[in-house]
């Protein structure tokens, strides 16, 4: 399936655009922005560390919320059975299951694994309003969160590959568990 992101994709310089047609769905509440500022999770790391642990491209992703140019990432297309886990502190965030052809250079899931492993906030940078996911477990930089997914859910999860390992998973991961 190809979806009208495509077309803004290949345009792109870098990020996760906001797609030209709104759909139907509506946005899960993201977190107060104030809020999030004095937000804590339960993997917390010095700034060292994260440099440390991570490889540069996965730090300036993660922890400084860059975003990997389209068609570039490891998982953009990638089709096996598995999931996939935040590269930072390995929690799984999404399956196979709910990963879709968005057309947008970006690994897309329609839904999480299991809820409550992400928190959205409001992301005005770039000169508009989007949607950012970040990791309920480490806060680190995900990705952003679009309402022109496919049904059920109207979601599009647009995750850089660079925070993300893909763990394949044969047969197929069972279904997502604690989901709302
Ligand atoms: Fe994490």
């Amino acid at each position: 399936m190809f979806y009208p992101c495509a077309l803004a994709s290949a345009m792109l310089v870098a990020g996760c655009n906001a797609s030209p047609t709104n759909n139907t769905a509506a946005l899960p509440e993201t977190a107060n922005s104030t809020t999030n500022q004095t937000m804590t999770f339960p993997v917390t790391k010095t700034d060292a560390e994260w440099r440390q642990e991570l490889t540069p491209e996965q730090y300036r992703v993660l922890r400084q919320a860059d975003t990997e140019r389209p068609f570039t990432g490891l998982y953009w297309n990638t089709k096996e059975p598995g999931v996939y886990r935040c590269a930072a502190c390995k929690q799984v965030l999404f399956t196979s299951k709910d990963k879709f052809d968005s057309g947008c250079g970006w690994p897309s899931f329609s839904d999480l694994a299991s809820a409550k492993t992400v928190i959205l906030r409001n992301d005005d940078s770039l000169g508009m309003r989007r949607t950012e996911v970040i990791c309920a477990h480490c806060g680190s930089h995900l990705g952003h969160l679009f309402d022109d997914g496919p049904k059920p859910t109207g979601l599009r999860y647009c995750i850089n590959s660079a925070s993300l390992n893909f763990e394949k998973t044969n047969p197929p991961p069972p279904n997502p568990e604690e989901k709302k």
